[in-house]
């Protein structure tokens, strides 16, 4: 096996690509399966789960994920019950020298959970969550989703920092950093892990934590799938709710550049407790909001207030004194209900090609250039998403773990978002141009788990000061680079990291 770069990335992503074709993985090629008859005999033989092949009737539903922009056609797909078939699945596929890929919730937005040809550790059926309320810790397996895991940690009143679409994956959310309305309180999902099973690339299963592996521990805290298959989450829970306070505050479009404004200077004065996330994008037709406005460009501030809930209005008070707010819905929401208030908005089946960058602050500029490019929304669905981080998040140090990004208090997720393969141009070269235009503002970091399948140049950029730390583990735990299908770390050489852009 290789441990150049250009030769372990998946097929799509080693050329040089600057047009639409690059993430529309739509062919009508049918990839070369490397999953021979004896590969399927041997998975089966050693499995509790179906093996799914391409002629299975339910091949095309297993192998479709969030994204409707990806299309990728495995050779088989692994649908594993549990760490045995993992092992099993992990030593079969190296043996006979198969490329895997590694799908749990199946949100990623590159499509990074399947593999063209190659095998696919299917993790979606794996999704116990157990809570022990007494230590105040959950253990969660892989193919649990946010929604599993609210649903089971608050029938004891007792939650972790997760994200915001409670149909996303716990696991890759928590292997590249993992942050929601909570983070700001608690910190990122990893600060909150404290252990994890991997099955590693020589198919033995490890228990990494503070005291045990410590390395590969700090390196699956922001290092994404590179260093094995997690097949179990230990995380620190916090008690949460029932109830909190929570809601919208919208803004009419014209006052945009005024509303950013207060937003960015009230950010350093908010508690730790408080979360607002800001969305520029055409109203949904919510009850709230006048019928004349539906459809038409707004700002929308969402808050979460999680603590002294009788304190929470006079926190978001501010929010609401940004302009003069036209519509607003705010008051006591159990927590797990909050956690899936923006799920309509990001139901599966869509076409979707996201940019990403990290800001500090929002300075002027940044600002008219977000209002100059919500004005030109190219479809109904698309939309600016800037998500608040910072306190707790940010006084962690940036070697820590192995998420770089303490810097960023703010998060900016370019959503282009569509339905008809028509609009995959005008979509996409919106989100593009934007992303450049925003460039000058930004910290230069991305969020690995926001990076779109074309985006290879900026794997240095998500891993940032932390790269070659990870590429001497890679190369402790996966010197072959077997866990190559993701935003691929290879592993060092002697003397140093292998290097990537
Ligand atoms: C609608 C939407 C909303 C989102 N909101 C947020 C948010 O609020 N906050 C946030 O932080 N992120 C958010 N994300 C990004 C999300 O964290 C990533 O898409 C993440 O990769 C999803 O994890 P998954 O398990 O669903 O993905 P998958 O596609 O199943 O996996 C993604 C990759 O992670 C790795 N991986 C997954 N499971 C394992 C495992 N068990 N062992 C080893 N490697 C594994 C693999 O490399 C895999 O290719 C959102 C994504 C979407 C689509």
């Amino acid at each position: 096996m290789s441990t150049d770069t250009e030769n372990v990335l998946p097929k799509n992503l080693t050329t040089a690509h600057t047009g639409v074709d690059a993430i529309m993985q739509n062919s009508t090629e049918v990839p070369e399966s490397t999953v021979s008859d004896s590969v399927v005999e041997s998975l089966r033989s050693g499995m509790r789960g179906p093996v799914i092949l391409p002629e299975d009737p339910a091949y095309d539903t297993a192998r479709r994920v969030w994204n409707a922009m990806i299309d990728k056609r495995p050779g088989a797909i692994a649908r594993c019950t549990g760490a045995a078939d993992v092992i099993h699945a992990v030593r079969t596929a190296r043996e006979a020298g198969v490329t895997v890929s590694v799908r749990s919730g199946g949100h990623n937005i590159a499509g990074n959970a399947l593999c063209d040809g190659g095998l696919t550790i299917d993790l979606s059926e794996m999704r116990t969550v157990h809570i022990d309320p007494q230590t105040r810790r959950a253990h969660v397996s892989p193919g649990a989703t946010l929604a599993d895991f609210d649903h089971e940690a608050q029938a004891f009143g007792l939650a972790t920092p997760l994200g915001i679409n409670s149909t996303t994956g716990v696991a890759g959310l928590t292997l590249g950093g993992g942050f929601g309305w909570l983070t700001r309180r608690f910190g990122l999902t990893i600060d909150n892990l404290l252990a994890a099973d991997v099955v590693t690339a020589d198919g033995r299963r490890l228990r990494a934590a503070e005291d045990e592996h410590e390395e590969l521990f700090w390196a699956l805290r922001g290092g994404g799938g590179n260093f094995g298959v997690v097949t179990r989450f230990e995380f620190a829970l916090h008690p949460v709710g029932p109830e909190v306070l929570s809601g919208l505050v919208v803004y009419p479009f014209e006052q945009a550049p005024r509303v950013l404004a207060e937003y960015n200077e009230s950010i350093s004065k908010m508690p730790d407790e408080l979360s607002v996330w800001a969305v520029l994008r055409k109203a949904p037709p919510l009850p709230f909001l006048p019928e004349s406005i539906h459809g038409r460009e707004v700002v929308i501030f969402a808050v979460a207030y999680s603590l002294e809930l009788g304190d929470g209005m006079r926190e978001i008070e501010p929010v609401r004194r940004f302009g003069d707010p036209i519509g607003e819905h705010v008051g006591r929401t159990p927590y797990s209900v909050w956690q899936q208030a923006f799920d309509p908005l990001l139901t599966p089946g869509a076409r979707n090609y996201w940019k990403s960058h990290n800001f500090t602050r929002l300075s002027d500029g940044v600002i008219t250039t977000i209002v100059d490019y919500a004005g030109q929304l190219p479809s109904p669905q698309c939309e600016i998403f800037i998500g608040q981080l910072g306190g707790t998040a940010s006084r962690v140090a940036p070697d820590a773990t192995a998420y770089p990004h303490r810097d960023a208090s703010l998060v900016m997720n370019v959503h282009a978002r569509w339905d008809q393969p028509t609009q995959d141009e005008d979509c996409i070269g919106w989100a593009r141009s934007f992303f450049e235009a925003a460039k000058p503002y930004a910290t230069g970091g991305v969020y690995s788990n926001f990076m779109t399948a074309d985006e290879l140049a900026r794997t240095g950029a998500a891993y940032g000061a932390n790269y070659d730390r990870l590429a001497a583990i890679k190369r402790r735990y996966d010197p072959d680079n077997f866990f190559h299908v993701n935003w691929n770390i290879p592993p060092a050489r002697d003397g140093g990291a292998a290097g990537v852009g």
